[in-house]
């Protein structure tokens, strides 16, 4: 898949995500690092924007890589060919300034609406672990929300993530809606 973000782009992107931190402590320790290592799950792993493979030389010893057809998943119609997807093998270490965009959004995900606000919601997909973060609703620092907007604002020029994001955010509406219904409001 062609990305018209360059690697200096996203190399831009995660120098400023280096920047912040959900908290000021490593919220790992409240968890066991839970969305690292999956509930233990082998099937779980972290696909890589359209792109963001250039900022990898796939022969890092923490990793481990399998690429799958974009139409085999449920990704955007526009999304065609290479899905890059990764396993880490010795989480939760690994090289921090290295970690891919989802590591660093988690728990945060951009909502786009239909008349193309951007905004941040709490990642709302199914996880086979509980993040205390989301759990016990604790305040984030307010760097990381708006530094992580940005991040997101940058990322949603390249229209094949502009097209998965506003995917993700139609569902997240549509099931809103579904259940409004069911609830009679
Ligand atoms: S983001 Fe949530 S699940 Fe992941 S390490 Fe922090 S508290 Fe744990
Ligand atoms: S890249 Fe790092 S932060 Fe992300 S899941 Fe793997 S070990 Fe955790």
């Amino acid at each position: 898949m062609k990305s018209t973000l360059r690697k200096s782009d996203f190399e831009e992107i995660y120098r400023l995500l280096d920047t912040v931190s959900p908290l000021d402590c490593d919220c790992g320790t409240l968890c066991g690092a839970a969305c690292c290592t999956k509930g233990d799950d082998p099937e779980m792993g972290i696909y890589l924007l359209p792109g963001e493979e250039k900022l990898f030389d796939r022969d890092e010893d923490w990793l481990e890589w399998s690429t799958e057809r974009a139409e085999d998943y449920d990704f955007p119609d526009s999304w065609r060919g290479a899905v890059h997807f990764i396993r880490c093998k010795t989480p939760p270490v690994c090289p921090r300034e290295k970690r891919p965009i989802q590591c660093r959004s988690f728990p945060l995900l951009p909502h786009l609406s239909g008349d193309g606000e951007l905004s941040l919601v709490y990642n709302d997909f199914e996880t086979p672990y509980r993040c205390p973060l989301i759990e016990e609703e604790i305040p984030l620092n307010d760097d990381f929300v708006s530094v992580t907007l940005e991040a997101w604002r940058r990322l949603i020029q390249d229209p094949l993530i502009y097209d998965l994001v506003r995917m993700d955010s139609k569902a997240r509406e549509e099931d809103i809606m579904e259940l409004a219904e069911k609830l009679g409001r």
